[in-house]
């Protein structure tokens, strides 16, 4: 089988990770934290790092560090991660979603605006499969009604909107690391920000809510989201060499794209001209045309011995949002649609030619194409 996705490891990961263990340093107050942290932010282009256990809990401590209120609404795409929307509901707000932008499978920016009321606190757009957001007008409709932005770029590590960083915009920026992701930790998150009020906040809630001045005395509950030692070491390691692992994702997207490109029925990715795209995951939208939804398409690729993955499922469909009281406010027929048509190929670090050879000539062949 041709797996989906896999890590690569070829840098000083086991040198790293002996030393944690020849020192004694595995938990969360070993110095491989400050570390991962420092270089993170400074890769990014933020004063502060946070490092924390998933990309999950990165969300959630942000929408915390912001002092988001019960009732308080926080626009982001439908087409996410339930991460996105856990991260509001744990703290009693409510998600108000925006359907997609056909061609990058983004947010669609221009749809933020009517989603406003006087409730809304915050914007999260979500840079999707390695493409930035719109960013401009995120940056411009939160300037216009006040409102923060949560970027969440666990897509995107090293990708580039105007030759800005993916993860360099947000009032508060999160990463994850789990092992899918272009820099891994197993498991693992960050969030980063400029400003030091929300950088303490964040150190306390990811901390049980312990405060600096005092020991094991709580103002408020808060959770333990504190990064091992362990992990950090792995991340730091990962960071050295994150300019190669970005240069294989755009490679072997590119490899995809040659092998790809003449089949009519398959929307491939993209990239805008204001865009560095790192093609996290290689998706693919096959039109109706083709008699095929995701699932059945990713069934007969798994009869070829190549893992395929459907797209998310949009959170506006969720069943459980259906329990609750978040109405969906409108329609969201990009992401119905992408959601229904759209699956990712094989996008691992190690992928090989032969291997991305094989895929496409499998989706030939299942298309019934002999180009
Ligand atoms: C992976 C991912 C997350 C969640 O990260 P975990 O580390 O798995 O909790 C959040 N948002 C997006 C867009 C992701 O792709």
């Amino acid at each position: 089988m041709i797996p989906v996705n896999e890590p690569l490891f070829i840098s000083n990961e086991k040198e790293y990770l002996n030393r944690c263990v020849d020192s004694g340093w595995i938990s969360s107050e070993g110095p491989f934290i400050k570390e991962f942290e420092e270089n993170f932010s400074a890769y990014i282009g933020k004063k502060y790092g946070i490092a924390v256990s998933s990309g999950t809990a990165a969300l959630e401590v942000a929408i915390g560090a912001i002092g988001l209120k019960p009732g308080d609404e926080v626009i982001m795409p439908s087409f996410t991660i339930m991460s996105c929307a856990l991260a509001v509901v744990n703290y009693g707000g409510i998600p108000v979603f925006v359907d997609s932008e056909p061609e990058t499978w983004n947010p669609n920016t221009d749809k933020i605006e009517e989603k406003i009321t006087e409730k809304t606190k915050a914007i999260m757009p979500v840079h999707i499969y390695g493409h930035p957001c719109d960013m401009d007008t995120v940056l411009r409709i939160a300037e216009k009604y006040n409102l923060k932005i949560i970027e969440d770029a666990a897509e995107t590590h090293g990708a580039e909107y105007k030759g800005k960083k993916c993860g360099s915009f947000g009032h508060i920026s999160c990463f994850s690391f789990y092992a899918n992701k272009i820099v891994t930790t197993g498991e693992g998150g960050m969030l980063l920000t400029d400003n030091e009020e929300y950088a303490e906040r964040a150190r306390t809630l990811r901390n049980l809510g312990f405060i600096k001045e005092k020991r094991f005395y709580h103002k408020e509950f808060a959770r333990n989201y504190r990064m091992t030692n362990l992990q950090a070491a792995v991340g730091v390691a990962q960071l050295k060499n994150i300019d190669k692992l970005v240069e294989i994702k755009i490679d072997n997207a590119k490899k995809y794209t040659e092998r790809l490109k003449d089949i009519k029925e398959l929307q491939l990715p993209m990239e805008k001209e204001w865009a560095k795209n790192v093609y996290w995951m290689y998706g693919i939208v096959l039109d109706e045309s083709t008699g095929f939804n995701a699932e059945e398409f990713a069934k007969k690729l798994a009869e070829e011995e190549i893992a395929a993955r459907p797209f998310f499922y949009p959170l506006h469909l969720q069943p459980v949002l259906k329990e609750t009281n978040i109405k969906p406010r409108g329609e969201y027929p990009i992401a119905e649609r992408i959601a229904e048509q759209g699956l990712y190929l094989p996008s691992g670090l190690g992928l090989k030619d032969w291997q991305i050879d094989k895929v496409c000539e499998a989706v030939k062949k299942i298309l019934e194409k002999t180009c």
